[in-house]
């Protein structure tokens, strides 16, 4: 048997959604298989149908089993994305982040196909369509091959498209010490779902935030300032531009090391709306 043209067959084939629990396939596969077991049902087809239901009860109520044939048939991954937190990041608490990933497609919802319509006449008329009189007297709508075909959304690949989207993570933690925040991504209630829903992204987070221009002193940050002597005419000014865009302003009286303080200029400290001092220490080489 193959499955491979009709997306997501083995769970149309018990009447259900990709989102259906186990239990479901188990209670769907008993009452379908009392229908088209060869034993009792003696119209053509019912054979090949009973070993397509046998097929799907195999598959989907097996872990491994149903992940692979998930995945084969458009199931998008989650992303796991490690951004960098830089030290504007912690200053600010926020991260921006931008994740590249798969999402269904909006048009055809994952199927691949265009988006399929609940009554035959709705096809329009320049398409065509066949209505079967089916083998065990029920009436057969062959959707596959007429009615909508392949989706025209040209982002489109096998129900995925990429895109890029734009995450804003609120930082509470300065130290970030494995950090991981989970996206969900599914948007629509899942009673509704018919498809996939979309994977999450997940960040994590590792404490990258210490660089050779700034130290963390406890609770406060050591900027490190060097002037070549004899370069410099004292007193001497200068401006630090902080990372939401204010200028700071301090001033050198002389070439003797010194250490400048701007009280709650440094990162937020950890479970307090504070900040911590921004240190510069300063030193001629
Ligand atoms: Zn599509």
């Amino acid at each position: 048997m193959d499955f491979q043209d009709d997306k997501l067959e083995l769970y149309r084939v018990l009447e259900l959604g990709p989102n259906c629990t186990v239990d479901d396939v188990r209670k769907q596969y008993k009452k379908q298989s009392l229908i088209y077991h060869p034993d009792k049902n003696k119209n053509r087809g019912a054979t090949v149908m009973f070993q397509k239901i046998g097929k799907a009860h195999e598959v989907l109520t097996n872990v491994e089993k149903r992940e692979k044939y998930d995945r084969a048939n458009g199931k998008p991954e989650d992303i796991i994305a490690k951004p960098v937190v830089t030290l504007m990041a912690l200053y600010m608490q926020i991260l921006y982040t931008v994740v590249r990933r798969d999402t269904l497609c909006k048009v055809c919802k994952g199927t691949g196909q265009l988006p399929k319509r609940k009554n035959f006449w709705d096809y329009g008329s320049n398409t065509s369509f066949n209505v079967n009189s089916n083998w065990d007297g029920r009436f057969e709508k062959r959707e596959g091959s007429v009615g909508h075909g392949k989706c025209k959304n040209i982002n489109c690949s096998y129900g995925r498209e990429e895109k890029f989207d734009v995450f804003y993570i609120k930082i509470t933690d300065r130290r970030l010490k494995e950090g991981l925040v989970v996206f969900k991504c599914g948007n629509e209630p899942r009673s509704n779902r018919d498809f996939w829903e979309n994977g999450n992204v997940i960040f994590q987070f590792d404490d990258q935030t210490n660089n050779d221009y700034i130290k963390r002193l406890g609770d406060h940050d050591l900027l490190v300032s060097g002037f070549m002597r004899g370069n410099v005419s004292f007193p001497y000014t200068f401006g630090h531009t902080t990372y939401d865009g204010r200028h700071l302003r301090m001033e050198i009286k002389d070439s003797k090391p010194c250490q400048i303080s701007f009280p709650n200029e440094g990162l937020p400290i950890e479970g307090s709306t504070n900040r911590g001092m921004l240190i510069f220490d300063i030193k001629h080489e």
